[in-house]
């Protein structure tokens, strides 16, 4: 069988969770959207569901996969209904839905139903993407309260810039976010991840934390808080093939590293089809058999190359770790290669994922 693995720690995101909503001081929704960054939603959501105030996702048929594996707690579809036709499906499986387009606003107004549905109304305080201004917020705010098929509204928003602690971007959408639902009756929601883990002043009732569950950091920099998170990914394959070659010969596509000196090269069971990012460069860090190493060469779909030259014990069958353990962060590995922290498990497929 094909060797490359994607460990899924789910201690780790449980412990991820509780400092999430520790952080938070109040009830988390963990967001498990986009096959919960890669990880898989059912497996991930099974896990926390003990723990878990209620999860997130994108769209109906991502809540829906949930349900039908049987999770019952509370789901929040954070891109809310794209037709007015879900909401029959949204009350029937007790979904909850955001709203931040006036045509939903007016489809919730116009729907019948046996079941009320719980609005969480989002307020475009500056991230100009989902949303109503705040003068339609509040308009919303009275209308949708006012309806018996709404079962409840909750005042949400969304930071554009929290991963950045020097903007003061965060703390102008704070205070339109406070500004737009003053007076206003009901529960909160702000913080994403990297509000938690960067602007300690900026709090909600409702926290909806998703990179920090696994492990990730999403702030340029570590701090004692970000270390308190685990791991949750480790993306592993082994040496499938090595060989010696000469000083001026070259590996792989396109000749992108040429060998300076004779140098061992082995080949690892794992390529961009799997979800590596097909342009890291040479030099990044892998591990092997336990032992820092280096990437050489350009990523093939199916295979990447290591240098085995200062590795003389390893070679075909040692095991590679491509990110994830203690040593190869998420959060280092996406910078050298391009990419954010939140597309590398994303990308992750084919790979066969073991839970423990
Ligand atoms: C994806 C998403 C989150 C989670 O963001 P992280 O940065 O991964 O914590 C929270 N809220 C909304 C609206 C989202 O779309």
């Amino acid at each position: 069988m094909r060797p490359a693995r994607a460990l899924i720690d789910l201690q780790a995101l449980r412990s991820n969770y509780r400092l999430a909503r520790e952080l938070g001081g109040g009830k988390a929704l963990a967001v498990v959207k986009a096959d919960a960054y890669g990880h898989g939603a059912v497996r991930c959501a099974q896990a926390l569901e003990a723990d878990a105030d209620g999860f997130a996702v994108a769209a109906i048929e991502e809540a829906l996969e949930l349900r039908a594996a049987g999770i019952r707690a509370p789901i929040l579809l954070l891109e809310g209904f794209f037709e007015a036709s879900e909401l029959p499906l949204i009350a029937e499986h007790d979904l909850w839905t955001a709203v931040g387009s006036p045509w939903q606003v007016d489809a919730l107004a116009a729907y019948e139903g046996p079941a009320a549905i719980t609005v969480w109304l989002k307020l475009d305080s500056g991230m100009h993407r989902l949303g109503l201004d705040v003068a339609a917020f509040r308009a919303a705010h009275a209308r949708l309260s006012a309806l018996p098929q709404v079962a409840g509204v909750v005042m949400m928003t969304h930071l554009a810039r929290a991963d950045e602690l020097d903007s003061e971007r965060t703390h102008e959408q704070a205070a339109t976010f406070a500004e737009a639902i003053k007076g206003l009756p009901g529960e909160t929601s702000v913080c994403n991840s990297p509000a938690l883990l960067g602007w300690p002043d900026v709090r909600s009732d409702w926290v909806r934390p998703g990179l920090m569950l696994y492990g990730a950091n999403p702030l340029a920099a570590a701090s004692a808080l970000t270390a308190r998170l685990r791991p949750v990914m480790n993306m592993r394959s082994k040496v499938i093939a090595e060989r010696w070659i000469e000083a001026g010969e070259p590996v792989g596509y396109g000749a992108r590293f040429v060998a300076s000196e004779r140098t061992r090269v082995g080949v690892v069971a794992m390529g961009y089809a799997d979800g590596y990012p097909q342009f890291a460069p040479n030099g990044t860090p892998v591990v092997i058999d336990g032992q820092p190493g280096v990437l050489i060469g350009r990523v093939s779909m199916d295979m990447l190359t290591v240098d085995l030259t200062t590795h003389p014990q390893a070679g075909v069958g040692s095991d590679v770790e491509l990110w994830g353990g203690q040593a190869l962060s998420l959060s280092e590995l996406a910078p050298r290669c391009g990419v954010s922290a939140y597309q590398l498990p994303c990308a992750v497929k084919r790979v066969r994922r073991e839970y423990a």
